[in-house]
């Protein structure tokens, strides 16, 4: 039916949903009314005081029900949604989420003639922190990286998400490379110089960061590899870098 949503978001659209209800069921009721008088020849004026209360009474509670029932599930829904797509630990964007929303993002920004560009960031011996510190402090430091990477992405538009244990990827959509490639190196500082208190001890840690700008025309799947390819090459050079490589389309 064409009346019935299929989302209900707040509770002023369970009010006016219901009140929405009621207006049908008001019009029809005086409609039919009408037209059973004219039929018959026999005209009640007494009648359309029946005509309205009674709708009102039967549809209000009736469609009032339906529209908490709709409220409830769609945030039933918008909950699975939410713990489907966000990484349980540090509650941005999970793999699944940050490899449906990609496409689309790229597709805007082609729209609007900026670029998209991808950035890898591994923390580096994770293990060790683990180890030495504990899981919980190890969970501690996700947190944080987790924490400074949506702080680095506040002005800009684009993607952070946790894609494996201790890997995290952004996509960056903007104009001049030398954004991107100042984001990086900031998001570096800020992972380098940041401490966390666990068993008494200040903990810090670093990252090692593969960089792919966006070459014009080339898919993400290009444009990952290549970052992939450059985080290889920033641990496999002495970590706690960034390293850029531009794909080739
Ligand atoms: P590299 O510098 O080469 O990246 O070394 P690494 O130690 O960071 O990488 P490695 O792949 O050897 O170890 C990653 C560790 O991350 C192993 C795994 O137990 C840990 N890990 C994965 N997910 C979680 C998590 O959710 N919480 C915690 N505390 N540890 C995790
Ligand atoms: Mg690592
Ligand atoms: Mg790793």
């Amino acid at each position: 039916m064409r009346f019935i949503p299929k989302k209900i978001n707040s509770r002023s659209q369970v009010f006016w949903f219901t009140v929405q209800i009621d207006a049908y069921a008001l019009i029809s009721s005086t409609i039919v009314t009408t037209l059973i008088m004219r039929l018959t020849g026999k005209y009640i004026p007494d009648i359309y005081l029946f005509t309205t209360v009674v709708p009102l009474i039967v549809a209000t509670p009736i469609a009032y029900w339906l529209a908490n029932l709709i409220y409830e599930i769609t945030r039933i829904g918008q909950e699975i949604e939410r713990i489907a797509y966000a990484d349980d630990l540090t509650g941005i964007a999970n793999r699944r989420a940050f490899f449906e929303h990609a496409p689309e993002l790229i597709a805007q920004s082609k729209e609007a003639e900026a670029t998209a560009s991808v950035i890898l960031v591994d923390i580096d011996n994770f293990k060790n922190i683990n180890d030495t510190y504990g899981h919980s402090a190890g969970d501690a430091v996700l947190i944080l990286v987790a924490d400074i990477l949506t702080q680095s992405m506040r002005d800009t538009r684009g993607l952070v998400g946790r894609i494996g244990g201790e890997e995290f990827a952004l996509l960056v959509i903007h104009k001049e490379k030398s954004y991107v490639i100042g984001l990086a190196d900031q998001i570096l500082l800020n992972i380098r110089n940041a401490t966390i208190n666990a068993r008494n001890a200040m903990i810090s840690a670093t990252a090692s960061i593969g960089l792919a700008p966006h070459s014009a025309g080339a898919d993400l799947d290009i444009t990952l590899l290549c970052a992939d390819k450059a985080l290889y090459l920033a641990k496999n050079t002495g970590r706690d870098r960034v390293v850029i490589l531009q794909s080739e389309t």
